[in-house]
């Protein structure tokens, strides 16, 4: 199949026609014609590459009532996503050869976005011993990113040695951040909020103790480690000092966090229950102005569906988590590009380019040109509608955007040369 893409602005420029064959983008110009070519007409549309998410949460296997490879995959088209990583606390977890390449394969039938399977770094998720990790690298999956999401790898000398393994295959280690003894019990930010409502707080200090001691780590070994979910100003800090020192590290911020503060659990919806918590303005406006200085490297999702069981009910007994990637565009345009932190080329640098390379996936995050990977999306930015929940493509319906008003719309998105969206809608 070919496409004549029609007027779209690449990267919010000049009107140009992009011209896509046999899974590439064979031309970008004025005026270009082809026989045979499916037309679409993106007039006043945005064209950027496909975005590339390092944090989403599949639930398969385990939890297809929440989510599925497929359904998750859907939602990742519909946001304009190309490849997602796909997180290892499943039921069994991601923590052998066997279970990453069953995710990857299911992800191939889909055939909505790249699956790439994230290995859990211990085994089951219970931070006592390494999981397979070069398996896991050397399986069909091709795993690059481990991490034990959901659960912190609190233990130093067992996050050193994951950090000394992976060097061998320039793998990463995705750090969730959070020192366990200091959010026991933890059901929101601490500060002046958790106090008045009466919920025990997860304090600040219990992310950037780790990302603390885990920059000091990974300079140390010499190895590559990213900050999942980065949600205070002192981690942007920390991120700044240590990337100043040369650490290689990077760190992903979510759209939730850009956008939404603790002031939202003042409604006890549990929503709005995410870990790591939703902070105050100030942190928002700190994460805002790192992702624009590029000290946070990208926006990750976060997706985490949960069946209506396990999130409507009271908050201290509702799961975290919240849904993101059919939203994340719209969230990063009105956070970043409609306050002018970010142009168009800032934010696929961030959502696509950045994350691409954090995951080492080639065929990503490529620049919009001929001869590159057809991997792209058109976004109408003039467009403004209120989520509805009951109408997303995930299985769950845990959205903290209900009702709220968004700007911008997928209209397509092509992943190497097909359509798996067309006119807002999935293909398949
Ligand atoms: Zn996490």
């Amino acid at each position: 199949m070919s496409y004549l893409i029609r007027g779209a602005s690449p990267y919010g420029g000049d009107p140009a026609d992009i011209l896509v064959e046999d899974g590439r983008i064979v031309a970008i110009g004025d005026a270009l014609s082809s026989t045979g070519a499916e037309v679409v007409d993106a007039a006043g549309l945005i064209a950027l590459p496909g975005l590339v998410d390092l944090h989403t949460h599949l639930r398969e296997p385990g939890r297809e009532d929440a989510e599925t490879v497929e359904t998750g995959s859907r939602a990742a088209a519909l946001g304009g996503f190309t490849a997602v990583h796909a997180m290892a606390n499943t039921d069994p977890v991601a923590d052998t050869a066997g279970v990453v390449e069953q995710v990857w394969r299911l992800g191939e039938q889909a055939g909505l976005v790249d699956v790439v399977p994230v290995g859990a770094v211990t085994v089951g998720l219970r931070g006592e011993r390494l999981a397979e990790l070069g398996a896991m690298a050397d399986s069909a999956a091709r795993v690059r990113v481990f991490s034990d999401d959901g659960h912190c790898v609190a233990d130093p000398a067992l996050m050193r040695r994951a950090l000394e393994y992976v060097k061998a295959f320039d793998g990463v280690v995705a750090q969730h951040a959070e020192e366990p003894r200091l959010t026991a019990g933890a059901q929101m930010h601490e500060g002046d909020r958790s106090a008045r409502l009466g919920l025990t707080g997860w304090p600040a200090a219990a992310e950037e103790a780790i990302i603390a001691r885990d920059v000091l780590l990974a300079g140390h070994v010499g190895a590559r480690l990213h900050v999942c979910h980065v949600s205070t100003a002192g981690s942007v800090e920390l991120l700044r000092w240590a990337k100043g020192r040369g650490v290689q590290v990077t760190a992903e911020v979510t759209p939730h966090h850009l956008l939404l503060t603790d002031a939202c659990a003042e409604s006890y919806d549990p929503v709005f229950k995410v870990n790591p918590p939703l902070r105050t303005d100030d942190d928002v406006a700190a994460l805002r102005l790192g992702l624009a200085d590029g000290t946070i490297d990208a926006v990750a999702t976060d997706h985490a569906p949960h069946a209506v069981e396990d999130k409507e009910s009271e908050w201290a007994q509702a799961r975290p988590g919240m849904l993101g990637l059919e939203q994340a565009l719209s969230v990063v345009l009105e956070a970043m590009v409609e306050t002018g932190l970010l142009d168009w080329r800032g934010v696929a640098d961030r959502m696509s380019v950045r994350p691409a390379a954090i995951g080492r996936l080639a065929h990503h995050g490529r620049p919009l040109a001929a001869g590159e990977p057809a991997n792209l999306l058109l976004l109408d930015p003039a467009s403004r509608a209120p989520v509805d929940p009951a109408a997303l493509a995930s299985r769950s319906r845990n959205s903290p955007y209900a009702g709220r008003e968004l700007p911008g719309r997928i209209v397509a998105t092509f992943l190497r040369g097909t359509a798996t969206v067309l006119d807002g809608k999935a293909t398949r």
